[in-house]
């Protein structure tokens, strides 16, 4: 469905992707993980278009996305919930829902996302009026990720949605997504810093370091790999 091949980008003459090589199959739930600083936002921003690589090639469903302008892409499919859960605070839940259902797909099947979106996120359902900014960290990663689901993604990329969450809160938003992914079969591309979770949660896993991969692998096998164990899971 999606494929990096070769991807070097930065934003200044330091390069922070030297040649990463990704992909990710239809229905399949992928993590990239690795260090602070290793590129993964980055890798990100190439691929809903507000930075372009400076070479390499990045598709979706066999198109070439370099002519593909970053404000198409959410109508192709590509729904990009960022790190820090950047919800519009001065709008309600339910408004912020609204808007997240600006795609073609998202407006078609509006009433069934939103039913849906509630069911998974009960707590949104209870505050929909309430105005974002007054929610709960937690709570707006709800909504952020709610907000994604709104535009009828296709593949949803979410970067690091337990960032600054307590473990429980975290541990609940894993536990959400898997069970989206269950029963809508949505392609998930999750980058994390919480390793031993991302790696439990996901099917294929890629470790990035200093702007490229260093391993991949079916998650049970990373789980496993010495290099993993001791410099992200502690062991
Ligand atoms: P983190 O978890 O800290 O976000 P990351 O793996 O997502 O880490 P990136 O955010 O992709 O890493 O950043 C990779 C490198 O690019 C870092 O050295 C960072 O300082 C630099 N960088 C990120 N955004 C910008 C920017 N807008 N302008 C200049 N440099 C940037």
């Amino acid at each position: 469905m999606l494929t990096l091949d070769g991807v070097h980008a930065g934003y200044t003459a330091v390069p922070v992707l030297n040649g990463v090589s990704i992909k990710v199959e239809e229905g399949q739930f992928v993590a990239i993980v690795g260090p602070n600083g290793a590129g993964k936002t980055t890798i990100f921003r190439t691929i809903s278009g507000t930075l372009k690589p400076r070479a390499g090639r990045i598709a979706f469903e066999g198109l070439d996305l370099a002519d593909v302008p970053a404000d198409r892409r959410p109508h192709l499919g590509i729904a990009h919930v960022p790190e820090g859960r950047q919800v519009f605070a001065s709008l309600s839940v339910f408004e912020n829902l609204e808007l997240g259902a600006y795609t073609e797909a998202g407006r078609r099947d509006w009433k069934r996302n939103l039913d849906a979106i509630l069911g998974w996120f009960p707590r949104l359902a209870e505050r929909r009026s309430q105005l974002a900014g007054t929610l709960s960290g937690g709570e707006q990663q709800m909504l952020a990720i709610g907000r994604g689901l709104a535009s009828s993604p296709r593949l949803l990329m979410l970067d690091e949605p337990s960032m600054g969450l307590a473990p429980t809160v975290a541990d609940f938003i894993f536990e959400r997504l898997l069970e989206i992914r269950k029963e809508t079969k949505l392609t998930i591309l999750l980058v994390e810093q919480r390793v031993a979770e991302a790696l439990e949660s996901a099917d294929h896993g890629y470790v990035l370091e200093a702007g490229r991969v260093v391993l991949e692998g079916p998650n049970s096998a990373l789980r496993a790999n010495d290099r993993v164990r001791q410099a992200y899971l502690g062991m």
